[in-house]
């Protein structure tokens, strides 16, 4: 994976190829300076909202597309991923919630992220924040996921509530 910039962020170099901890990574040529681009994936927290005894999927006001999904968001410095998750549940969705329920953890490849995923009961009146467009309720048993890693983490949980969730028919691209 090259780094999103060409040039040294600490001495201005131009990047060059090299191998780091057995990897070919983008590194500073000036010994002096030796900053690499690591790479390193991202934490970002997920939520399986649970609403009155319903699901809450939402559509992300940037998606193109009308896809429902989990409430996500990055951690502030120094958050517990628990209390960053009750954080953006409210923040996005107006609901209060509490002792989110540890899922798993979930590799996002795509957008080189590590998914905290949290089952969290919420409570009060939805009012959707400025990242969310509209949102669904559904039932646990018409809830269908889909394969990457936040669809993965909604799959697990109702599978260990004892449901048995269907994948949804993802559009083709191109
Ligand atoms: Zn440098």
């Amino acid at each position: 994976m090259s780094a999103p910039f060409r040039y040294c962020p600490q001495c201005t170099e131009a990047l060059v190829e090299r191998e780091h901890g057995g990897m070919l990574r983008q590194a500073c040529p000036d010994a002096g300076c030796g900053y690499v681009y690591w790479d390193n994936p991202t934490p970002v927290v997920a939520a399986v909202v649970e609403h009155e005894g319903e699901i809450i999927l939402a559509r992300n006001a940037l998606w193109p597309q009308r896809f429902f999904a989990l409430v996500t968001g990055f951690l502030e410095r120094n958050e517990d991923p628990a209390e960053a998750v009750l954080r953006e549940v409210e923040e996005e969705l107006g609901l209060q919630g509490s002792d989110p329920g540890f899922i798993g953890h979930y590799r996002f490849e795509r957008m080189n992220q590590l998914i905290i995923a949290y089952h969290v009961v919420a409570h009060g009146r939805i009012e959707l924040g400025e990242e969310l467009s509209e949102y669904i309720r559904v039932p646990f048993d018409k809830v269908r996921y889909w394969p990457a890693a936040t669809g993965l983490a909604l799959r697990d949980w109702l599978r260990s509530r004892g449901y048995d969730p269907q994948q949804i028919e993802l559009p083709r691209r191109g």
